[in-house]
């Protein structure tokens, strides 16, 4: 098989890793965009973790949020709309030993990406999914995404968008096979930190669905959250997303939740009139695709040339 095995050691140098360590271009987002936060939160984990520059591949489709490979000083694959997790899948199913983050949007994975996403789920392949969810297509000047709630006038629908969005962590949940799901929001550093952080200590597909501000075409879509924390229920459980005396201050609503508890996740990512944000499912059990795969990787062309003569023989006549 192609690729190199799970254990294989590259040379790469001994060296201290710093936040500039992961610096790529300059990012080009609008002024106060949420995906600064998000670029910021990643160095962070990937400094903590001490991730090897030459270890980690950024991977994306297209929209704002997709230019995130472009700002990390690590392998990026700025790939086609919606097939960033393919992509992915495969660089991990190869390179077991990179660590694989996606950058996708609402619109990259929610429409033209839908059936990829739905099947990374499946596969489970160890990757950090972040879904950016502006609810609108913002590189292309706001138009209607999935997740576009009734009523928000866009430029493919002036009057207002008519049909109900989509839920991206309750649909996520929906998946055969999903391994983790969790929902954060750009607004709240320490929580969105900690929330890709846990999703970074997961081995298998972990789905981060970030609620994002994008204040050039959707302004005050998440004001009434902002202003009123209040509306918001904070996820707490020792297995699920750590939080600190600030976090509970913050959020006076608070809920204990088992994050192996299916049924509870779904109930909670689709409550209506509030937001429940925190670690709503993990299953660290559900089989790997990437582990299945792995099997044979690395194996030298004489071995391979040897076994497949063998297997050839079998129908020699
Ligand atoms: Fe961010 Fe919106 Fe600007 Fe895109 S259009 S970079 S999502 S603020």
């Amino acid at each position: 098989m192609f690729g190199l095995p799970p254990d294989a050691a590259l040379d790469v140098p001994e060296r201290t890793f710093t936040l500039e360590s992961y610096d790529g271009g300059v990012a080009r987002w609008c002024p106060g965009c949420g995906d600064f936060a998000v670029l910021s939160a990643v160095q962070r984990i990937c400094r903590d973790a001490q991730v090897p520059t030459e270890k980690l591949a950024m991977i994306s489709g297209i929209g704002c949020s997709s230019r995130f490979p472009h700002y990390m000083h690590a392998y990026g694959f700025h790939g086609l709309h919606g097939r960033a997790l393919p992509v992915a899948c495969g660089v991990k199913a190869r390179r077991p030993d990179l660590d694989v983050w996606v950058a996708t949007g609402d619109g990259d994975c929610c429409s033209i990406g839908a059936g990829h996403w739905l099947h990374a789920a499946r596969y489970n392949v160890d990757l950090v999914v972040m879904i950016f969810d502006n609810s609108v297509y913002g590189l292309t000047k706001k138009q209607t995404s999935p997740t576009t709630p009734i009523g928000l006038a866009t430029n493919t629908h002036p009057q207002g968008a008519f049909l109900p969005p989509l839920n991206v962590a309750e649909t996520t949940l929906g998946f055969p096979n999903v391994s983790f799901v969790a929902r954060t929001v750009d607004w709240n550093p320490a929580h969105l930190s900690r929330t890709l952080a846990a999703a970074h200590a997961h081995r298998g597909t972990s789905f981060v669905h970030i609620l994002q501000r994008c204040p050039t075409y959707t302004a005050d879509l998440f004001d009434e959250w902002r202003r009123n924390p209040d509306l918001t229920t904070l996820l707490v459980h020792d297995d699920g997303v750590p939080v600190d005396d600030g976090l509970r201050r913050m959020y006076r609503n608070q809920l204990e939740h088992d994050p192996r508890d299916l049924g509870a996740a779904r109930r909670l990512a689709s409550m209506s009139g509030g937001l429940a944000i925190g670690l709503l499912y993990r299953d660290p059990d559900a089989p790997r695709l990437d582990v299945h795969s792995a099997v044979g990787l690395g194996t030298p062309p004489e071995i391979k040339q040897a076994m497949l003569e063998r297997e050839l023989d079998r129908f020699a006549i």
